[in-house]
Formats: structure tokens, sequence, C-alpha cells
């Protein structure tokens, strides 16, 4: 590494900030992706002046950076995938403001979501974005990824609960994007081009989240039909009756006959797929909407429907669905799982298109997710190992990603492009698009330093 370049980062930060042993440096080069390589450096970053300082080193000394929050992500995005500084979020973890009068949390962006929870609940309120992840993942990078989870059906993503935010540029400027308010149109909307860049544009460093009251209850409810495609029609009865469920999950009868394998799962023998459906809101509320979602839910094809309403009857019904990650595991441990999302109305056409892919290549292909969004997890269950499946693979993920595009879908819904899709982008963006957005990228980041090779394509 570049002599000047450490001279001028010790000039910026303390000796225990900046990790530049082989040991220290490892931890920060992989994410959920299994992806892997090793950076120069690592900041560990307190302050906005400090990133911008560190900034400064790396454009002085062209440096590449990698911004990272947690390294959650499951696309490759903040692996150095040629060496250069990562720039670490987790000692910017500070919740700056709680104020329930405006609704409103600001906070140091490498907070963890769930700390972001804790504090918003307890004043009556949640944040909506909820990955899985919520315990680990920070707030930096769930806005860089637009992340979400099961209340996106009801609640949207962070482009819809994030009111404004800081950043600072690849050139080491700061800026102030949005608002503090529920309402705004001064300017162009940089707050939500920034969500969703993957580091790409700047290091957020602050953000203003938009709060949500928390329900006084909930009811949920575990509906099994006989086949996917009575499942798709009550995904699409149930999405157009008035009560917006505040989760709806499905899981496809692949998923189903893996939990019946490897787990003790109440469910009958011609379940073919199953729906968990939430509804929230006030407790005299809640029975109606109960019944209206149960009366759209029981289209033919219709099984059984289980209802619960107290914390443990809902944990029960949530086993089967709990139980599905870890058998998929054992079954695949090197599966490779996409996040595509088509039109609700479409769901059934791409499940079984995806059925008629993994005959044609004899790949087991599982789905399961957030059928409300239209967004499904495609779990392809390949063996690395096996000749015939590595040989087929890539061609078998081109048809999948054919025919989410043709069901005017798009191929990522919460987990972003990183590396790991990076070079399908231009099936989905067209040429003038893709130039406009290397265009906006060159005003943000004139060196290409930030996330270089990574989102858009080479
Ligand atoms: C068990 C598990 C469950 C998961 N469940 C879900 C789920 O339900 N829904 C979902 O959407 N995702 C899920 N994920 C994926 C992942 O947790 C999310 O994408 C999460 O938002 C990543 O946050 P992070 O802090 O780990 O970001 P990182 O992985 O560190 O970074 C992600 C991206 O954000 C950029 N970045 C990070 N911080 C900043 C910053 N301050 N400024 C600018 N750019 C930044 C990085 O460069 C990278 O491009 C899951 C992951 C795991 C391991």
């Amino acid at each position: 590494m570049n002599k000047g370049f450490i001279q001028c980062l010790k000039t910026c930060l303390p000796a225990e900030r900046l990790l530049l042993h082989e040991a220290d440096r490892l931890a920060y080069g992989y994410d959920n992706s299994r992806l892997q390589d090793l950076p120069d450096a690592v900041a560990l970053p307190v302050s906005a002046d400090e990133i911008s300082q560190i900034i400064h080193c790396c454009r002085k000394h062209q440096v590449a950076i990698i911004p990272r929050g947690r390294g959650t992500g499951t696309t490759g995005a903040t692996v150095p995938i040629d060496g250069g500084l990562v720039i670490s979020m987790e000692r910017m973890n500070r919740i700056l403001e709680l104020d329930p009068a405006n609704r409103v949390i600001r906070a140091e962006a490498g907070v963890n979501n769930q700390t972001i929870q804790d504090a918003a609940a307890s004043a009556g309120f949640f944040w909506p974005p909820d990955p899985t992840s919520a315990a680990y993942c920070s707030i930096g990078g769930n806005l860089a990824y637009n992340s979400a989870g099961p209340r996106a059906v009801k609640y949207g993503t962070c482009r819809e609960n994030t009111l404004g935010l800081k950043l600072i540029t690849g050139t080491g400027e700061t800026l102030n994007c949005g608002v503090y308010t529920t309402k705004g149109v001064v300017g162009l909307d940089l707050t939500r081009l920034v969500i969703g860049s993957e580091g790409a544009l700047g290091i957020i460093t602050e953000a203003t989240l938009k709060l949500v009251p928390l329900a006084q209850g909930k009811r949920t409810l575990k509906l099994i039909y006989s086949s996917m495609t009575a499942a798709a029609s009550a995904v699409s009865r149930i999405m157009s009756q008035p009560v917006i469920p505040c989760a709806l999950e499905f899981m496809d009868g692949n998923a189903l006959d893996i939990v019946r394998a490897y787990s003790r799962a109440d469910l009958p023998d011609n379940a073919g797929a199953m729906l968990m459906v939430e509804v929230d809101g006030s407790e005299a509320c809640l029975d109606d909407a109960v019944a209206s979602v149960a009366a759209a839910a029981k289209v033919d094809g219709h099984v059984q429907t289980q209802t619960a309403t107290t914390p443990q009857e809902i944990r029960a019904l949530w086993d089967t669905r709990k139980a599905l990650s870890p058998s998929l595991r054992k079954i695949a441990p090197k599966k490779i799982n996409e996040d595509v999302v088509v039109p609700v109305s479409h769901m059934a056409e791409l499940i079984n298109g995806l059925n008629a892919l993994s005959q044609k290549y004899a790949i087991p292909i599982v789905n399961f997710g957030h059928a409300g969004n239209g967004n499904i997890h495609v779990n392809l269950l390949v063996d690395p190992d096996d000749p015939h499946q590595a040989s087929v693979v890539d061609t078998c993920l081109d048809e999948v990603f054919d025919l989410v595009l043709k069901l005017r879908g798009t191929l990522s819904g919460e987990h972003g492009v990183g590396i790991a899709k990076r070079d399908y982008v231009a099936r989905e963006l067209g040429k003038t698009e893709i130039e406009i957005m290397k265009g906006i990228k060159r005003q943000f980041d004139p060196d290409n330093l930030l996330n270089p090779g990574k989102s858009l394509p080479l």
C-alpha cells in the first residue's frame, strides 16, 4: 500500500481506529454473499469531519473507498474487489434526537436497525423497514440498499420512510438532503436518489427517519392452499379488498415439502402452498379486518385457515415459516438466493415458470417471500460440486431473469445489485438510463472512488 496514503490517513485518525494488520483487515473483506477480498486498510471514523478528511486523502492518492455498515448485505457490495480503504460506520452509532411530536428519529448511520426500533418503541412508535437482520444491520446499510421486510406491504420501504440524510460525497463535500417535515418540495429529491445507491454516491453519515405509531393489536392468519395457483389468486383478492395486511408472506409447495422433511411442521397432507397474513390496528377494528381478509382468502383450492391472537399463538403459527431457512441451509448450504419482484397478479405465472425451469435444468428451486409486494426469494438449490448443475446454473439463472422481466418485474426487491447482479442490470435498464446514472455518479464522485465496479454495468 502507498506509504504516502497511510501517512495521510494517520493524520485523520488515531492508530486504534486505523486497522492495518492483515488479521484485522480480513474481517472487513466479506459480507453475506460469501464473496471475499482483502482491503488495504480499514478506517473506523467517529464523525462526519473525519470521513471528509479521509476522503480527501483517498482522492489525493486515488484510493478506492468501500463504505461498510455491518457487512450483512447479500450481493457483495462491501467486498473490496480491488483492495482500497473500507470505511466502517460501526463507531458512528449514536441516536441524535427522538422527537415524538414530529414523529421523527435522527441517528448516525452506524446505529443498528433494532436500536432504532427499541428507541422508537419507548415513545410508542416504530420505523417500518424491518429486515430479518435488524439486530445486526445498520440504518446506513438499510438506506444504501433500500432494505425492507414483511411490513413493506403496508408501510413501505426506506424510500417511503426517510425524510432526509447527510452525505459526504466522493469529493469530501457535505450534502444536507431532504427535510425535517412531512411535506417538502424545494429542489430535486436527492434523498431518494441516495437511497438505494449502494454507497456509490457518498457516505451517509446521518438520517432523519419517519416514525409510525405502534398498532394497538395484531392478528395472524395461516392459510393453506392445495396449489400455488390457488394461493396466488388469494393474494390478488386480499390485495384488492380495503384492509391492507401488515405482512403477507408465502411459501410454495417445494418449500413446504422441505419443512415437512426437516422439521415437525403442522401441515395438512394436501398443502401445496401457504400464506401467512397479519393485520394490525385498533382492537375495536381487528375482528372486522380479519373477517374481510379471511373472506377474500377463500378462493377455490383453499384448504385451511388458522387464526392467532395472543403472542404465543402468533409465534406458533410462524413456526412453519421459521423452520424453512435452517432446513434450506441443511440441504443446500451453497444455494443461490435471488430476490426478484413481479406484479402480484403475475405471481402464479412466475412460480409456474420457475417450476418449469427447475425441471428443464434438473435444479431444485424453492420459492418463498413477501407475496404482498410480489417479492419472491427464488432459491436455486445448486450443489457446485455436481458437474451437471455447475454447467447449467448460469443459463438457468439467465432464464429466471428473462421470465421476471417478461412479467413486468424487476431483478431485485431488497437485496440490491452489488457485484452479484451487476452484469444483469443492462437487461432491465436501457442504455440511456444507464448513461444518465453514470453521469449522476460522476457528479457525486468524479474520480470513481466510491465502491467502483459495483451496482452499474462496467
Ligand atoms: C440473516 C440475514 C437476514 C437478512 N434479511 C433481510 C431482509 O429481511 N430484508 C432485506 O432487505 N435484507 C435482508 N438481509 C440483507 C442485509 O441485512 C440488508 O441488506 C442490510 O440492509 C445491510 O445492512 P448492513 O449495515 O449490513 O450493510 P452492509 O452490508 O455493510 O452494506 C450494504 C451496502 O450499503 C453500503 N453502505 C453501508 N453503510 C453505508 C453508509 N453509511 N453510507 C453509504 N453506503 C453505505 C455498502 O457500501 C453496501 O453497498 C439479511 C441478511 C442476513 C445476513
